[in-house]
């Protein structure tokens, strides 16, 4: 394959989009399209050329936002400028957005109408509706909201043809048939690049709470937490956290935290059962300050260098902190109904360190996921790809190797390109990724 250069993506980029449509730094070129349209030329062109496409949002799983050196693609397309709020209807509980909208945003325009989206991804204030919906990823709402998959309606999603695929509809309750809209929720840029989604709402609750126990022991928190978590009470998130934490989460060390969300009256009911389990908690917060730590967490966890990402069976979290002990981790996070532990480390641990964890989760039936990957103990950050996941097992593998190829036949999306961890010590082609077993 003929090497591809850098100037000759800008210029075809700056041809299509304008000078201010395309940037480049270093061997990468970013490209800022403002309509589908305008995405599906980009993809055209690209598919044209044989040239790798990295979808891109607020850039906060790479840490890196907006900048061309942060991928190993081609040509990255950022969604920057697709940020419209374009439909709102408070009266259908719904809304149409751009896909590079972010969250942060959103949640401003919405509260004016009393109304808010009920997830709270981690990252803060960068991440984008799109980067949201292609990653998957849910915050401590997840307990009683579930994931973006959940409250998604409809998506815009552009192929790697450059074909505009209007996915799902407008309304809570949709017709049958396969879904495609929950295929895209988590599929990573491997199917095409978002340019709109469409949400479900909720109504802004009367109360909203946060209380928060403290203890010496992170296994002892864990037990409270769990035992808290297995109450037959709609708690909207259940934390079991560790490490140093920023404002308003001033301190450090193990803690379970519980947010309430409800009427004042089903918020102070809910209280004096966790009281009667838990004892008083050492600290409370209502209303905008409930929110501030929501806010916190979210943004808390996004500051390391590396991120990992663990799971297990909700009742098997205690495995996953005893794995967590091999790491030097600043900040931990682990969601109690739902089993998923992330951990942010600096500097990021070295290979052998995430090779042993990955063996050991393994063997307790846990997954390690590496979500960013920024220096090494050692090494300068530059080495090796920025992120993985685990390899598929051989069906899987065809199936997504078929998946893939529908919506991206010219294999520009990373769904064809992105490396996978092999599970075998080494990073392979994600295409490749079958010979795991
Ligand atoms: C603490 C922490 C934990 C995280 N845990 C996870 C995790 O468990 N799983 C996980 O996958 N990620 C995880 N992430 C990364 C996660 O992707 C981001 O936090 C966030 O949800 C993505 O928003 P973003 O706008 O910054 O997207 P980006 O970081 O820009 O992109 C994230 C992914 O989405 C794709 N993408 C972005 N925009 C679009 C679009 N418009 N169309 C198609 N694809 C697009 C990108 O190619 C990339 O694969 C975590 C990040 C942090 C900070």
């Amino acid at each position: 394959m003929k090497p591809v250069m850098p100037e000759r993506v800008l210029e075809r980029m700056r041809r299509l989009l304008g000078e201010e449509g395309a940037l480049a730094s270093g061997q990468r070129v970013a490209a800022f399209p403002a309509s589908p349209g305008e995405v599906g030329a980009v993809l055209r062109i690209a598919r044209e050329e044989g040239w790798t496409v990295d979808p891109r949002g607020g850039g906060t799983a790479d840490g890196e936002g907006d900048t061309p050196g942060a991928g190993a693609a081609d040509l990255i397309v950022s969604s920057s400028r697709l940020g419209e709020l374009v439909e709102h209807e408070p009266a259908d509980l719904t809304f149409r957005a751009q896909a590079g909208l972010t969250v942060a945003a959103l949640e401003r325009r919405l509260a004016e109408e009393g109304q808010w989206l009920a997830l709270d991804p981690p990252g803060g204030g960068r991440v984008t509706l799109g980067g949201m919906v292609a990653s998957g990823v849910a915050g401590p709402l997840q307990a009683q909201f579930g994931r973006p998959r959940d409250q998604l309606l409809g998506v815009t999603l552009v192929d790697g043809s450059g074909r505009i695929l209007v996915l799902g509809g407008r309304v809570v309750k949709n017709v049958a048939g396969f879904d495609l809209v929950r295929l895209v929720a988590g599929s990573r840029g491997g199917l095409g690049v978002i340019t709109e989604v469409v949400f479900r709402l909720y109504p802004l609750p009367g109360d909203d709470r946060t209380l928060v126990w403290g203890f010496d022991d992170p296994l002892e928190a864990w037990e409270q937490g769990r035992a808290l978590a297995s109450l037959p009470l709609p708690l909207a998130a259940v934390e079991w956290l560790d490490g140093d934490w920023p404002e308003p989460l001033d301190g450090s060390g193990p803690r379970v935290l519980v947010r309430l969300l409800g009427s004042e009256e089903a918020v102070a009911g809910m209280r004096r059962v966790l009281e009667g389990v838990a004892g008083p908690p050492d600290r409370a917060w209502a209303g905008p300050e409930s929110r501030k730590v929501a806010a916190a967490i979210a943004a808390g966890a996004a500051e390391g260098t590396a991120i990992l990402r663990l799971h297990a069976l909700p009742g098997e979290g205690a495995a996953l902190l005893a794995l967590v002990d091999q790491l030097a981790a600043d900040r931990a996070a682990l969601h109690l109904l739902g089993g998923t532990l992330r951990v942010s480390t600096r500097p990021a641990p070295a290979d052998s360190t995430l090779q042993s964890m990955r063996a050991e989760a393994g063997r307790s039936g846990a997954t390690l996921t590496v979500v960013r990957r920024g220096a090494r103990e050692g090494g300068t950050g530059t080495e090796g790809p920025k992120s993985d996941f685990t390899g598929f097992s051989p069906p899987v593998a065809e199936l997504h190797r078929r998946l893939t190829h529908e919506f991206d036949p010219g294999g520009i999306l990373p769904g064809s390109w992105r490396e996978a961890w092999s599970g075998e010590g080494g990073w392979v082609a994600a295409g490749k990724a079958g010979t795991r077993g």
